[in-house]
């Protein structure tokens, strides 16, 4: 079962993030199609979402979005409050060979050429969105990244995959560690030698390891206190509402079109790959609505 957990390191220096995610990724492995390399980096950008969620609350929701030039061009990962996370990626048949230090070339597949994008949508007004030009590609330094310039947190951020000569996801995981006001320069400087000691956590957890042990890891010698626990999972939010909702946004002309052409519609959901089949007398259904609506 994937999971996450709240913690506190030190007397109170830092607050921890740290989620085990294999299933989710395998799951959405399996939903895309994803090729290694693309793989990695969705199930990276998920991970890292389900890590941001346990910050949430109500309606929230948090997603990042990545747009570059490299072979993958972009990926959506969406997170919220109850551990639901839910990506997109627009290239999954990606497969680069691996890195000289046997890791998923996830930034050859993104590449650096491009922007990453945070946006906070409160439930109610409008979303919050931040950016920050891509530094690496690999998603967790430039989530880092994004962190330290423009929320003005400096963050150390690891996310990991780890693929099986089938493809299949053997371990998937990844944490969030960031220093509360007033941790001294030490206090910060020994959570980052403990970090730099760890070996891959894709690799631990494919091992066994829990949330819990890889907190024992980055908190070895300053203690830590686990405050939450939260299960996450890969769920969709789609609904037939919603694609209706979709279809109704197209408006009319592309929806007569629609109906004199093909005689109905079929809207698949990209995120987890559902159809929703609409017949002729649904369509015009909907085009009336939008007449009505337009009187
Ligand atoms: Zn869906």
């Amino acid at each position: 079962m994937d999971r996450a957990i709240r913690a506190l390191i030190g007397e109170g220096e830092f607050t921890a993030f740290v989620a085990v995610t294999k299933e989710l990724v395998e799951e959405s492995r399996l939903i895309h199609g994803t090729f290694p390399t693309a793989t990695a980096a969705l199930g990276r950008a998920l991970t890292l979402v389900g890590l941001m969620g346990l910050n949430l609350k109500g309606r929230e929701k948090v997603s990042i979005q990545i747009l570059s030039e490299g072979p993958i061009r972009e990926i959506y990962a969406q997170g919220d409050p109850e551990g639901n996370v839910r990506g997109f990626i627009r290239w999954p048949d990606v497969d680069l060979p691996p890195t000289s230090d046997g890791k998923l070339n996830v930034e050859g597949a993104l590449g650096r050429r491009g922007m990453l994008y945070v946006l906070r949508d409160f439930g109610y007004g409008e979303p919050y969105m931040g950016m920050i030009p891509l530094k690496s590609g690999g998603i967790a330094t430039d989530l880092a990244y994004y962190f330290t310039i423009s929320e003005g947190i400096p963050s150390a951020v690891a996310a990991g995959v780890l693929v099986g000569k089938k493809g299949e996801v053997l371990g998937a995981g990844g944490f969030i560690v960031q220093p509360l006001p007033g941790t001294s320069e030490n206090r910060i400087q020994a959570l980052e030698e403990n970090i730099k000691k760890m070996p891959q956590i894709s690799r631990q957890v494919a091992e066994g390891a829990t949330p819990e042990d890889i907190l024992q890891m980055i908190a070895q010698g300053l203690g830590a206190v686990v405050l939450a626990h939260k299960q996450l999972q890969y769920r969709c939010s789609c609904s037939r509402e919603r694609a209706e909702r979709a279809l109704l946004s197209l408006g009319e002309a592309e929806l007569i079109d629609m109906i004199d052409r093909d005689g109905g519609a079929e809207v698949k959901c990209e995120f987890c790959g559902r159809k929703y089949q609409f017949s002729r007398a649904d369509l015009e259904l909907i085009l009336s609505r939008i007449k009505t609506r337009g009187n």
